[in-house]
C-alpha cells in the first residue's frame, strides 16, 4: 500500500482526504465522536506538512439527495474543536461553493465538502457516472489520501474512482487498521480465538465460514447464538431466531467438529418477557428458555466461560456485542468479554461499529485493547478474507 510519504512534499498542496465521519447523532448532537478522533492523526500530519486539506465524508443514508438532517455541520464543528485549526464546510459536494472554497483555502486550513452521498453519483453502480463525479473531485486537489476505513470495502467515487485519477496514498488510520486486522487474521499467534455476537447470524455467515478454517476457538453470543441453540434442537422462546439459517448453522457445527474448532455456545442466558430496558430479567439455562421469554444477553456462567477462553488466547478478534448492551440489565455479557480482553495478554482486535461503541459506552479504557476498528463492514469483509476495492486501488 502506498503511504503518505510517497506523495512527496505537501507544502502548499491541496490534499483531498476521504475520512469517515459517519458518527451517531441524537437531536443534532454527536453521541460518539470516536470516528472523528480516529481521523485526527492523518489530518494533523497533512497540516503539519503544510497542506491545504479538503475532506470528503458521508453521514447516514441520504440516498443521493440533499437532506439537511444529514449535513456534516456537526462533524465540522466537532473537528474544529478537536484539531485546533480553521475548519469550513462547503454548501455542496463539488459545486460552485466547494470550488470557490477550495480555491480560497489557506495553508494549514481545512475544508469539508458537504455529505458526498448528497450526490447520487457517489454510490452509483455505473462506472461512467462515478467517473464523472471523480473528475469533478479531482479538479479540487493535487492528490488523494484514503483514510475512511469504514468505507474501504465500497466501490464508491470518493473511495475508489478518485484514487485512479490523482496520486493516491493510504492514510495513517487505514494503514493501522489493515496492519492490525492482517496481523490478527493472516498469521495469528495461537491459540487464536474469535468472539462473535451481534444481532443476526445472516450478517456474519461469510465470517463464520472463513473462520471455521482458521480459528482455534469460536465463542458465539448475542442474538446469533439463538439460531445455533435452535440448530441443536433447543427451544429459544421469543429470542431472535433466523429459521431459514438453521440448516446452514447445522453445517457450521458439523464443520467445526471436523476441523477441530472449539465452538462454544452460551450455557446460560439472561431472559426477559419483552425487548425493553426495564423488562424483568432472569437467568436460565441455555437449553431451558421459557416459551414466553426472549434471550437478551448471555448469562454469567457463559460470561465466565468466555472470559476463561479469552485468557488462554494469544490472539483474539471480537465482533458483535454479547447482548443488548444498550440496556444496563443486558450488558453483563458484553462487559465480561470486554473485561477479559482488557485484562488479558492477547493481541486483541475489536471490529464492528456496535462492539467498538460498546467498549467506549461501557467505560472501558480503549488503550488496553491492541486495536479497536472504526469499520464495521470493512473489518467484517477482511475477516471473511475478501479483497477490498478501496485497498486494492492503493496497492503499489
Ligand atoms: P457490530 O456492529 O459490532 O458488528 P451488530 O450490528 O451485528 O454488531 O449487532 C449489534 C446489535 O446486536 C446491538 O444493537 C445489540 O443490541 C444487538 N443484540 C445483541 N444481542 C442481542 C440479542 N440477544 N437479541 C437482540 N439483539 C441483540
Ligand atoms: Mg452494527
Amino acid at each position: 500500500m502506498k503511504t503518505i510519504e510517497s506523495l512527496g512534499d505537501l507544502q502548499g498542496k491541496r490534499v483531498l482526504v476521504r475520512s469517515d465521519f459517519n458518527v451517531p447523532l441524537k437531536d443534532g448532537v454527536i453521541t460518539d465522536d470516536g470516528r472523528i478522533r480516529a481521523a485526527l492523526p492523518t489530518l494533523k500530519k497533512l497540516l503539519d506538512g503544510g497542506a491545504k486539506v479538503i475532506i470528503m465524508a458521508h453521514l447516514g443514508r441520504p440516498k443521493g439527495q440533499v437532506m439537511p438532517e444529514f449535513t456534516l455541520a456537526p462533524a465540522a464543528k466537532r473537528l474544529e474543536e478537536l484539531i485546533g485549526a480553521k475548519v469550513t464546510l462547503a454548501a455542496d459536494v463539488t459545486g460552485p461553493d466547494a470550488q470557490a472554497k477550495a480555491e480560497a483555502l489557506g495553508d494549514g486550513e481545512i475544508l469539508i465538502l458537504e455529505n458526498v452521498r448528497f450526490d447520487p453519483r457517489e454510490t452509483s453502480k455505473d462506472d461512467a457516472e462515478r467517473g464523472e463525479l471523480a473528475a469533478e473531485m479531482a479538479k479540487l486537489a493535487d492528490c488523494f489520501v484514503s483514510d475512511g476505513f469504514g468505507v474501504v470495502h465500497r466501490k464508491q467515487t470518493s473511495v475508489y474512482d478518485i484514487a485512479k485519477l490523482l496520486p493516491s496514498a493510504a492514510g495513517l488510520l487505514v494503514v493501522k487498521e489493515i496492519e492490525s486486522l492482517r496481523k490478527a487474521t493472516d498469521n495469528p499467534e495461537r491459540p487464536y480465538t474469535v468472539v462473535l455476537g451481534g444481532s443476526k447470524v445472516s450478517d456474519k455467515l461469510g465470517v463464520i465460514a472463513n473462520l471455521l478454517g482458521k480459528a482455534d476457538t469460536l465463542l458465539i453470543g448475542g442474538g446469533m447464538a439463538f439460531t445455533f441453540l435452535a440448530a441443536l434442537g433447543h427451544g429459544v422462546g421469543k429470542s431472535l431466531l433466523e429459521e431459514d439459517q438453521i440448516e446452514t448453522v447445522k453445517g457450521y457445527l458439523e464443520k467445526a467438529k471436523q476441523n477441530g474448532v472449539d465452538l462454544v455456545l452460551p450455557v446460560d442466558v439472561v431472559v426477559a418477557p419483552e425487548f425493553k430496558a426495564d423488562s424483568p430479567a432472569t437467568v436460565v439455562a441455555a437449553d431451558a428458555i421459557p416459551e414466553d421469554q426472549m434471550g437478551l444477553d448471555i448469562g454469567p456462567k457463559s460470561g465466565a466461560l468466555f472470559a476463561e477462553k479469552i485468557a488462554e488466547s494469544k490472539t483474539v478478534v471480537w465482533n458483535g456485542p454479547m447482548g443488548v448492551f444498550e440496556f444496563d440489565a443486558f450488558a453483563g455479557g458484553t462487559k465480561a468479554v470486554a473485561k477479559a480482553l482488557q485484562d488479558g495478554q492477547a493481541f486483541s482486535v475489536v471490529g464492528g461499529g456496535d462492539s467498538a461503541a460498546a467498549v467506549r459506552l461501557l467505560g472501558f479504557d480503549e488503550s488496553k485493547f491492541s486495536h479497536i476498528s472504526t469499520g464495521g463492514g470493512a473489518s467484517l469483509e477482511l475477516l471473511e478474507g475478501k479483497v477490498l476495492p478501496g485497498i486494492e486501488v492503493l496497492e503499489d
